[in-house]
């Protein structure tokens, strides 16, 4: 595993973890919530009782600092799940508070750092997928803690950033990637239910993590996959079935960032643990919301009760489904 040739400073922080447990496999830019020379970030992560690092940190002007090695873990999206997986980067703020701005020059040298990233890193070869939560490689702070970061500027170019990158990397191919399902296509799994065969009704576990499409023809609603690119195609080599529509989703294909349905928020509230869970699966099962389009929050400290966000659906859905909230007592905005 290699750093980026594109530094121009370094100092590396004690806070980390060597090495990460994971091969990289996501990207995850943060905003600094200040306007720090890389010097300046560099000193704040080195100091051990600051218990923070990031793996590169940008500066206004664009230049770029190593502040802890590829190889290592660094201490920076609140998930360590995350974290053994991602790079993270610090970009510094041009603008502070209001939308947090984030300087042209470092914007740009955050894509030209992502592209040299997914160069250098197999599991990020086929480019950045955005999904807007934590299923696709390129993600936010703010999908593990209840943070600003990576602010309203930053936050809101993750798709442009995404198409930039993934531009610059493939070139033409790209178009192809974000319309249809293709072998060899990388899928970000999290918790997905795999079958023994294309009919069978019984789930024969589950997976999570980066597996392959083994092939692109759909069978009776499900597709192929396998757990490397060297077996896409392979007889012998399939781990399973899963939902098309499912790998759709943890292909990217369908990208909230394109998702023009109407772009509808709405939050559950005051329902028992798991209780939640159960109305987003209902509203799965009537259609009214996309795959995975659902982030889960804790209410209390306690942790006993949440609520969940469910996104990008079109108001007609949004109203169904408070409708059905409504009739089951259960307190939902937005
Ligand atoms: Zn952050």
């Amino acid at each position: 595993m290699s750093d980026s040739g594109l530094i121009t400073y370094s100092a590396i922080s004690p806070s980390c973890n060597r090495p990460r447990k994971y091969p990289i496999s996501k990207i995850t830019p943060h905003h600094m919530a200040g306007n720090l020379s890389l010097k300046q970030i560099a000193e704040i992560e080195g100091r051990p009782a600051r218990q923070m690092s990031s793996n590169y940190a940008i500066a206004s002007n664009g230049d770029i600092a190593l502040l802890c090695h590829e190889a290592d873990r660094s201490w920076c999206s609140s998930s360590p799940e995350n974290d053994h997986r991602a790079i993270t980067i610090e970009v510094a703020n041009d603008q502070i508070g209001g939308n947090w701005h984030v300087s042209d020059a470092a914007f740009e040298s955050l894509i030209a750092l992502c592209v040299d990233i997914c160069q250098r890193n197999p599991a990020l070869a086929s480019g950045l997928n955005y999904t807007g939560d934590a299923r696709g490689n390129l993600t936010k702070h703010s999908y593990f803690k209840n943070t600003a970061c990576p602010g309203p500027y930053l936050g809101s170019r993750f798709g442009d950033l995404a198409k930039e990158v993934n531009r610059r990397l493939l070139g033409n191919q790209q178009e192809q990637q974000e319309t249809e399902l293709r072998a060899g296509m990388a899928l970000h799994l999290t918790g997905t239910s795999l079958f023994a065969a294309s009919t069978s009704q019984i789930v024969a576990g589950t997976r999570a993590g980066t597996y392959y499409l083994w092939g692109s023809a759909i069978v009776n609603g499900r597709v192929r996959i396998t757990n490397s690119t060297a077996n896409v195609g392979k007889s012998g080599k399939v781990t399973g079935w899963i939902d098309a529509t499912v790998a759709r989703a943890a292909a990217g294909i369908k990208d909230q960032a394109d998702d023009n349905r109407g772009l509808y928020t709405l939050e559950i509230h005051d329902c028992p643990n798991r209780s939640a869970y159960t109305i987003y699966q209902s509203a799965l099962l009537y259609d009214l919301v996309q795959w995975g389009y659902y982030r889960a929050k804790y209410c209390d400290a306690a942790k006993t009760k949440q609520f969940i966000q469910i996104g990008q659906i079109s108001k007609g859905d949004a109203d169904a489904l408070r409708m059905v909230c409504n009739k089951l007592s259960v307190d939902v905005r937005g």
